[in-house]
Order: structure tokens, then C-alpha cells, then sequence
């Protein structure tokens, strides 16, 4: 009898703590939650002076290294902000996965297996050595090589009309009509013979769907379309939601193409620190040069970061951390489960 009892109150008390444990867990993301994890992310981190901005392309030189904004947006399209989340820097390499996510859409999963490749280099972004190495397979499209091969596979009978599927892709994901930033296009345009090498090597090996050069371009392009942190964020968001904006609530790519598209960012979206990245925070995540990075936690919502100066890898140093601090604070690490 006694037995029973002491079984009985153990039961109780494993109960009570594991309803206990998760309440904390839904605590952890409630809207106070999130704009006090925002607000202590902005303020610890605002007067880092670590990094510097990129100056491979000389026009990134010249961007305010002070931007520094943060923006989360949920999957039923609550938006939260801190700092500057309207200054547009250029999207760089984070448009590689909108890139990717279309052309997955178009031509199946499988079909970017096979011509692109899907597995990380765990080379830097724009290495030559990697595409040589592995004679043009074994890339992926969120590095360069891989990144100008989905330009040259997206449908479109011309150049332009493949700029136009890309630019269109990008807009319906951010929910606003995007546009280039000038100065940077023909900064790196003029400047761009590694990405035009890589480009030619392809070609050499058979993994170049179009012209090197055009697509090469197109490319540029798309690396120079101007975005926001929010812009950035409401991106992550779509990407959080299955593929359908939760902002204008349009279906813009299937659920399957963002589940691959995830994959994909989880090995590979910050280049050759993918692997710290992904340690810490557990989330796919994209960064670019020009001082975004997003990052997607799937069915919860789409964060963001602009702020310029890169570490060595060419990630945000600021963005880095204060994306960490967030997931850490909203225990938003899909990793991170509570024992039954
Ligand atoms: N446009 C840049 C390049 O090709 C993008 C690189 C990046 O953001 N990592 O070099």
C-alpha cells in the first residue's frame, strides 16, 4: 500500500515537472519573450566593433558598417523589429537559396541532385579548387559554382527572361517588388573573372546549362538586389511557412522544394563555418557579403540580421551573434527537446 502511494506521488511529481518544463518551453516564445530576446540581442551587441565590411567588390567598401537591425516575422505573420530594419544592403549570397528554392520548384529535387550537386565543399564560397576537385559534381547551390549553374538552369528562353523569373521569385518571397542596387551590380560586373573562371570550368565539364557568361551576369544581378532586414526576415518567414508568404499569404514555392531547400542551407549556408553555425544554433541559416543573414526555424518563424563587417569567412560577425542569442533565449533550437 505504502509502495503504492510513494509510486503514485513519483508519477505526480514526474508530471508536475515535466508540465512545468513545458510551460517554460512555451513561455520561451511568447510575444514578450520574443521582443525582450530582440531587445537584448540589439543592446549587447550594438557596439561591437569586430569585422569589416567586404571589399572584394569595391562598392561593399562603401556601405555604413553601423546598420544594424534585427527582424523576426512569425509564420501567421506577426512581425517584430529592433534597430535599423530598413536600410538595404545588397542580398549577395543569400539569394542563392531563392535561387535554388525556383529551380528545385521547376525541375524537381532530383534533377538539382543530379546537375548541381547537393553535398557542402566545405570549401570557401567562391573556390575553384572545390569545383576542380571533384570535376564539376559534388557542388552545391548555395557556393558560387553551384549558385551560377542554377542561374543558367532557371526556365527562361533568354538572359532576360531568366533575370525576370529570378527578380520575380526573390519580390514574391519578400512580399514587395524588389529592385537592384546599381553601384554594386556594376562594381562586381566589372570585377567578377573568378565567378566567370568558375563559370568556363563548369562549362568544361558539362555542368553549365547556359551561356557561362550570361548566366555569370545573371548571377551578378541577382547578388545586387537591394534588401532590408525585414525584407531578409519575411523571406526566412515564407521559408518557415512551408513555401507560402505569411505576410501576402501567397503560395510561392510547394513545401517539398522549401524542405530541401533547408537541407541544403543547414550544410552549407555559411560557407566553410556551416558546421559551427549549425552547431550552435541548430537552424538553416543563409548569409551573404554584403552583411545579411537569415535564419529559418521551421513552422515558427523567419529571423534576420543586417550589419556589414564580416569575419573571416565572410559572414556578419554582428548578425552571427545576435541571431545565436535570440534562438538560444526563445530555446528555439530544433535540437532542443524536452524529455518525455
Ligand atoms: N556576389 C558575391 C560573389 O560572387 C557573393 C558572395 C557572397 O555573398 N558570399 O562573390
Amino acid at each position: 500500500m505504502k509502495q503504492t502511494s510513494r509510486s503514485h506521488s513519483r508519477l505526480w511529481l514526474f508530471l508536475l515537472s515535466a508540465a512545468l518544463s513545458l510551460c517554460l518551453f512555451a513561455q520561451a516564445q511568447t510575444p514578450k519573450a520574443i521582443e525582450d530576446a530582440l531587445n537584448e540581442a540589439y543592446n549587447k551587441f550594438r557596439n561591437l566593433k569586430e569585422g569589416k565590411n567586404a571589399d572584394y567588390i569595391k562598392e561593399l567598401a562603401n556601405v555604413d558598417p553601423e546598420i544594424f537591425g534585427i527582424a523576426l516575422i512569425t509564420t501567421d505573420g506577426k512581425v517584430y523589429t529592433k534597430g535599423d530594419v530598413t536600410s538595404m544592403v545588397s542580398i549577395q549570397s543569400v539569394s542563392k537559396v531563392f535561387t535554388m528554392a525556383k529551380v528545385i520548384e521547376e525541375q524537381g529535387a532530383q534533377a538539382v541532385q543530379d546537375k548541381i550537386g547537393v553535398d557542402a565543399t566545405g570549401m570557401r564560397f567562391n573556390s575553384i579548387v572545390a569545383v576542380e576537385l571533384q570535376k564539376g559534381k559534388e557542388i552545391n547551390p548555395l557556393v558560387n559554382p553551384g549558385a551560377i549553374a542554377s542561374s543558367s538552369l532557371i526556365s527562361g528562353a533568354d538572359s532576360a527572361a531568366k533575370w525576370r523569373n529570378i527578380l520575380q521569385v526573390h519580390s514574391d518571397f519578400a512580399a514587395r517588388p524588389l529592385t537592384v542596387n546599381g553601384p554594386v551590380y556594376i562594381s562586381e560586373a566589372g570585377d567578377n573573372l573568378r565567378n566567370q573562371a568558375i563559370a568556363h570550368l563548369l562549362l568544361a565539364y558539362g555542368r553549365m546549362y547556359f551561356d557561362p557568361v550570361q548566366a555569370t551576369d545573371i548571377y551578378t544581378k541577382q547578388c545586387a538586389i537591394n534588401v532590408s532586414a525585414k525584407d531578409l526576415a519575411t523571406m526566412a518567414a515564407t521559408l518557415a511557412n512551408g513555401g507560402v508568404n505569411p505576410v501576402s499569404k501567397k503560395k510561392i514555392v510547394s513545401p517539398e522544394t522549401v524542405m530541401h531547400t533547408l537541407a541544403v542551407m543547414s550544410t552549407a549556408g555559411l560557407y566553410d563555418n556551416s558546421g559551427i553555425w549549425l552547431y550552435h544554433t541548430g537552424l538553416p541559416a543563409k548569409s551573404g557579403v554584403g552583411g545579411g543573414l537569415l535564419a529559418v526555424c521551421p513552422g515558427k518563424f523567419g529571423i534576420a540580421v543586417v550589419s556589414p563587417p564580416l569575419d573571416a569567412a565572410g559572414n556578419s560577425v554582428k548578425a552571427q551573434k545576435a541571431i545565436s542569442y535570440v534562438i538560444d533565449k526563445l530555446k528555439a533550437n530544433p535540437y532542443l527537446v524536452q524529455p518525455k
